[in-house]
């Protein structure tokens, strides 16, 4: 019986050992630091991520020649041969541009090169937007199986605001066979799956748009995907006004919709980054409508330029007081 149990309690060592393990594990893809928190995880896995991160991005970069979303934007009327990557976000993308009414689009192409705001600026003439505009209509694009076409060959597509989505999705679903439980960070988005050890939730940070250093307060979660939306991002600024890079596609300019930023919960990693963009297009109170019209697709919190917020019922908030020794992870 003695030795029953200490051969248990072998086994429960080195069970336990194995899994308690957690590596953080950094690097660069797809324009960000991409940071891999797992537990259970051994270099192969580490490896695999990288090449998932490097293959997602050959496939939806703007900025790379070669990839299928650049011979879209370069084509005439697009293309036959959309690798599973580039279909999949190219009709997700288009089926929630219908659903926000165009808030989200990935169709700005012609317009973020036109305002360039990540080399900053600079405005751009109003004749210059309004033509960039006539081309960044999501109705132009069609997607079946693995062709995506296009009947406007101005229009250009741009993912920036669901790729790193998508990606962090995947990256969960690929990892989650192999480790414990994980936290992965891209860029403005994070996705979490399995069960720490001690049991406790995931704290996912949200930053003050006010005080960028610090969070306002963080979102307890068990599962999912929580992408982040705000002004404070990436901006230029010219005669005292700053130019954000989130488009109101309606206008054409930087949105200003009354909102700082827009985080959003959900359990598909792509719709949580493109929604936190939407609602950050449509302000309060079309996000408010828009989520009561969606029920139990996603939660969100909304930071007005006033500093003002507002949760939607289905999330946990924590406060902004922490407990020594306890953390908080930013997307
Ligand atoms: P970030 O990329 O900083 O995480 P977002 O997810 O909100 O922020 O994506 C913003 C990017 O998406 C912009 O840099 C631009 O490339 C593109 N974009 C800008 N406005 C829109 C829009 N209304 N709909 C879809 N994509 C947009
Ligand atoms: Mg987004």
């Amino acid at each position: 019986m003695k030795r029953f149990a200490a051969l248990a309690m072998l086994c429960f060592l080195l069970l336990s050992g194995c899994t308690a393990r957690t590596e953080d594990h950094v690097f660069f893809a797809m324009d960000t630091l991409i940071t891999l928190r797992l537990s259970g995880a051994d270099e192969e896995d580490f490896r695999l991520a990288e090449e998932l991160a490097a293959e997602i991005e050959s496939s939806l970069s703007r900025t790379r020649a070669e990839s299928g979303t650049s011979r879209i934007n370069n084509s005439e009327n697009g293309i036959p041969d959309a690798d599973r990557h580039l279909q999949t976000v190219t009709e997700l993308s288009l089926r929630i541009a219908r659903e926000t009414d165009g808030a989200f689009s990935p169709a700005m192409g012609a317009l973020t090169d036109l305002w360039n705001v990540n080399g900053g600026g600079p405005v751009p003439a109003q004749e210059a937007i309004a033509e960039a505009k006539s081309h960044a209509d999501y109705r132009t694009f069609t997607a079946a199986e693995s062709s995506v076409a296009k009947t406007d060959p101005a229009a250009k597509l741009d993912f920036g605001a669901v790729g790193k989505g998508y990606a962090a999705q995947q990256m969960v679903l690929m990892l989650r066979q192999s480790c414990d439980w994980g936290l992965i960070s891209l860029g403005g988005n994070v996705g979490v799956f399995g069960e720490k050890p001690d049991g406790t939730p995931f704290k996912i940070g949200i930053t003050n748009p006010k005080d960028t250093s610090a969070p306002i307060g963080y979102l307890l979660i068990d599962e999912g995907f929580v992408s982040v939306s705000g002004d404070y991002e990436r901006f230029f600024e010219e005669d005292g006004v700053r130019y954000h890079h989130i488009l109101d596609p309606e206008t054409g300019y930087p949105a200003d919709s009354g909102l700082s930023s827009a985080a959003v919960w959900s359990r598909d990693g792509a719709r949580a980054d493109a929604l936190s963009t939407a609602l950050f297009v449509m302000g309060a109170q079309k996000a408010m409508e828009y989520y009561n019209g969606h029920p139990g697709e996603f939660e969100a919190v909304l930071i007005t330029n006033e500093n003002e917020m507002i949760l939607t019922p289905g999330l946990t908030w924590g406060e902004t007081f922490l407990p020594a020794g306890d953390s908080v992870e930013n997307p």
